[in-house]
């Protein structure tokens, strides 16, 4: 007798003649191996309202048939055919949330005819082109019809085709996303041949097509896109000499942080604004205020003593081959760097006497090491001459590190004499500061011209495909990612 643990990660009805309405789910174990299942349509409201997507159950007893056809959701052999006897139990300690089986295949094997077309697959892509909304006659009757163009990491285009709810669900949602990266997943979609073209369809109800979805790797997929692909690349030099209000991204070495501002600060735990030490009666006596409790105020909230939380305000002090200057983090990408909470290394509470000085070894750790950093550069910088500047994002992926500074030809990068001399002459001159910037976008700063960037993505490799089961924590991951390189790369070598 069969007893399994697993995860409903698709559940859907489905409509056939012979079979009438049946029942159809994907489940998924501990392990991440999935297998479909099926409620005949004579058990359905036996068993329809204990099994919901996302659940974790138990099931016991139930029959195995071999998986065939043209739509087969997973590559197990056997489906799961539940009978008048299964049981489904609930279960104390559900599957993880993450384990949700999206496993995205390379555009390239869809289009190669790698991958077999009976089997459904996964994508992952960013949404580049959508057509119209449009109704196409099926069996004399309308069906709702919209083509997206998706982009993988390897700059592959896929044509996904999307028929009636699903075309009409998606329409709504573009007009609705107010991101500029639109990631596009589809789950269990079907592979369709045309004259020897490949696109993805939707495999009747089965398939799944989320815009921005949460799901394994979407992150790193947008932040691949929004650091490689998105946004400019600057050098320490450029961006001091930059007279344009502009995102960018910089790969710098912290070598000290500054501790003259402190580490951390005294928040309000409503609104997180740093609270303002406010002076009592009589306060203004050296001598009364030691004795006085202190009082804080937040002027946002506009209410005393609110409840303080401390939180990270770091000045990094960064370096690259063009220069240095300093980078300010917040609470949550200091926590991202260092993997500690403000809570965890700020003193209990608030005293006068603030040691802010003594920094942490655990955020001190931090110095030497090289990340890549989206910051913002803003007419403070521009117009007040402004040195520090607030980071937005941090990468600090190994991998994705090491990716990025290998795209960082030699060719391409500014001299560090050109930069500094070419910006000097403009520094009392301000309006001849838009020929600085054409000067970094021209032939000396070719590493952060569009082209070169879209040409050097193709050695970038699909971290998407990494197997659910592996997610437990970051350090497994990245292992895992390094051993998929190397197989990558050997399959590369095979091909040559
Ligand atoms: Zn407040």
């Amino acid at each position: 007798m069969w007893k399994i643990k697993v995860k409903i990660i698709r559940r859907w009805k489905q409509y056939t003649a012979a079979n009438g309405e049946t029942i159809e789910m994907i489940v998924i174990d501990g392990k991440g191996h999935k297998i479909q299942a099926t409620i005949k349509n004579s058990l359905t409201g036996l068993f329809r309202d204990q099994l919901g997507e996302g659940d974790t159950r138990i099931l016991i007893n139930f029959g195995l048939f071999h998986s065939a056809g043209m739509y087969r959701t997973t590559n197990h052999p056997y489906r799961i055919a539940f009978i008048p006897n299964t049981k489904v139990r609930k279960c104390e300690i559900p599957l993880p949330y993450e384990l949700d089986g999206f496993s995205p295949v390379k555009f390239g094997d869809i289009l190669d005819g790698t991958l077999d077309d009976n089997y459904l697959v996964d994508v992952l892509g960013q949404l580049v082109n959508v057509t119209q909304l449009e109704d196409i006659p099926v069996n004399g009757k309308d069906t709702k019809k919209i083509t997206l163009e998706l982009r993988d990491e390897l700059d592959q285009s896929l044509s996904v085709v999307l028929w009636g709810a699903f075309a009409e669900h998606i329409n709504n949602n573009i007009q609705a996303a107010p991101e500029t990266i639109v990631v596009c997943a589809v789950q269990f979609g079907k592979i369709k041949v045309w004259k020897n073209n490949r696109s993805l369809s939707n495999a009747y109800n089965c398939s799944a097509v989320v815009l921005n979805p949460e799901l394994t790797g979407v992150e790193e997929f947008k932040s691949r896109e929004d650091f490689f692909v998105h946004t400019p690349r600057r050098t320490i030099c450029e961006v001091k000499w930059s007279r344009e209000i502009a995102k960018c991204i910089v790969m710098a070495t912290i070598f000290s942080i500054d501790g003259d501002m402190g580490w951390y600060y005294w928040s309000c735990s409503v609104c997180a604004k740093k609270v303002t030490h406010i002076l009592l009666e009589g306060g203004d006596d050296d001598e009364a205020t030691e004795f006085l409790p202190l009082t804080f105020q937040c002027t946002k909230c506009n209410i005393d003593n609110p409840v303080l939380v401390p939180r990270f305000k770091l000045h990094l002090r960064v370096t690259d081959h063009t220069g240095d200057t300093t980078f300010m983090l917040w609470d949550n990408l200091t926590q991202q760097i260092i993997g500690q909470t403000s809570t965890q290394l700020a003193p209990p509470e608030h005293n006068e006497i603030q040691e802010e000085d003594l920094i942490p070894v655990v955020v001190t750790n931090v110095i030497g090491k090289t990340f890549l950093f989206k910051i913002c550069i803003d007419k403070e910088h521009i117009v007040y001459k402004h040195n520090t500047y607030k980071v937005m994002k941090i990468i600090t992926d190994a991998d994705m590190i090491s990716e990025f500074s290998v795209l960082d030809s030699p060719h391409g990068t500014i001299d560090t004499v050109g930069c500094i001399g070419g910006g000097g002459s403009f520094v009392s001159s301000p309006s001849e500061g838009t020929l600085l910037l054409t000067d970094v976008d021209g032939p000396s700063g070719s590493s952060i011209s569009p082209d070169s960037t879209q040409a050097k993505r193709k050695v970038s490799t699909p971290k998407a495909s990494i197997d659910t089961d592996e997610q437990t924590s970051t350090s497994k991951k990245i292992c895992h990612v390094k051993v998929k390189l190397e197989k990558i790369e050997k399959t590369k070598e095979v091909k040559e």
